[in-house]
């Protein structure tokens, strides 16, 4: 079995298939071969696992998920990768690839229709230009995934990772508690992978589970949320007036019935604080 991880061999595939990187789908492939391992053990917990891959690349950190899992579904928006996932995944019997967006994939239906009666897990060295809009996807569809492992920025991973109520929280931050408990796993230096990127990475692993504080309505929740952290260095009483385009004496109102400071700033709520906002916005809609 050819290393995928060995420059001349992606050198020799890529070349056979008239590949060249895209920056724009964010291709930057793995090319450190104790990345992948790593990552497929933290995400396969036990043998009855179906791992939905975003971004297969040339099926690197695939194959080391398939050696491990029931099953891989990997969703590649790039379609020249699908004869090189063939050649380099052949020996597979257990993969799908799946030629499409993810932005744009009902993955509930995806996961409903693959991964029957499996414990489910979602694993990615996400392309860095849609990290978050993948993460909140990946968050607010409510899927039945356990965990999910992925490679984003290290000043991304520090952002997701971060405690609520301190300095490197913002809005994702708050989602994230909300859904599950972040843990940064380990660091990946830029040289890991081909074409190095500018900056260094990280890989982290969320673990869903119940969402510890119950608001009326998720929606506006998360716009609270947002609205705050929109000008995170004005008071909440400042932010959420301006961004949720409300007078002051109305969200002056708001906060104090939902015991919330007016003069703190977003980053030093709590989920709790958010939670009691979003009910009264709700209430008063
Ligand atoms: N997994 C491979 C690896 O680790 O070497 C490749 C990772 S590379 C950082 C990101 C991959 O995501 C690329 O293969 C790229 O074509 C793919 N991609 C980019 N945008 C995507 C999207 N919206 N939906 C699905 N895949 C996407």
């Amino acid at each position: 079995m050819e290393r995928l991880t060995d420059i001349s061999v992606i050198r020799d595939i890529l070349s056979r298939h008239g590949f060249t990187f895209s920056k724009a789908l964010g291709q930057n492939f793995l090319i450190n071969p104790s990345v992948c391992p790593r990552m497929a053990e933290s995400a396969v917990e036990g043998e009855h696992t179906g791992v939905l891959e975003i971004g297969p690349g040339i099926g690197v950190l695939t194959r080391e998920l398939l050696e491990r899992a029931e099953k891989v579904v990997a969703v590649e928006l790039d379609r020249r990768l699908l004869p090189v996932l063939d050649e380099t995944l052949a020996e597979y019997d257990n993969l799908r690839v799946v030629n499409a967006d993810v932005l744009e994939l009902d993955l509930n239906k995806l996961i409903a229709g693959e991964f029957d009666g499996m414990d489910v897990a979602v694993c990615a060295n996400l392309p860095y230009y849609i990290t978050s809009p993948v993460i909140m996807k990946l968050l607010e569809d409510h899927l039945p995934v356990r965990t999910i492992t992925v490679m984003v920025q290290k000043e991304a991973a520090v952002r997701l990772c971060a405690e609520p109520g301190t300095r490197d929280s913002s809005a994702i931050t708050a989602a994230v508690r909300y859904y599950c408990t972040p843990e940064l796993l380990f660091h990946v230096s830029s040289g890991s992978f081909m074409p190095a990127p500018r900056v260094d990475s990280a890989v982290i692993q969320l673990r869903l589970h119940e969402p510890q504080v119950h608001p009326k309505d998720e929606k506006t929740f998360f716009k609270v949320i947002r609205a705050a952290f929109a000008q995170r260095r004005k008071t909440v009483l400042n932010s959420l007036s301006s961004s949720l385009s409300l007078d002051k004496t109305a969200v002056r109102a708001i906060l104090e019935s939902a015991g919330v400071d007016a003069t703190a700033r977003a980053e030093r709520l709590t989920l709790g604080d958010f939670a009691a906002i979003a009910d009264a916005v709700y209430e008063k809609e």
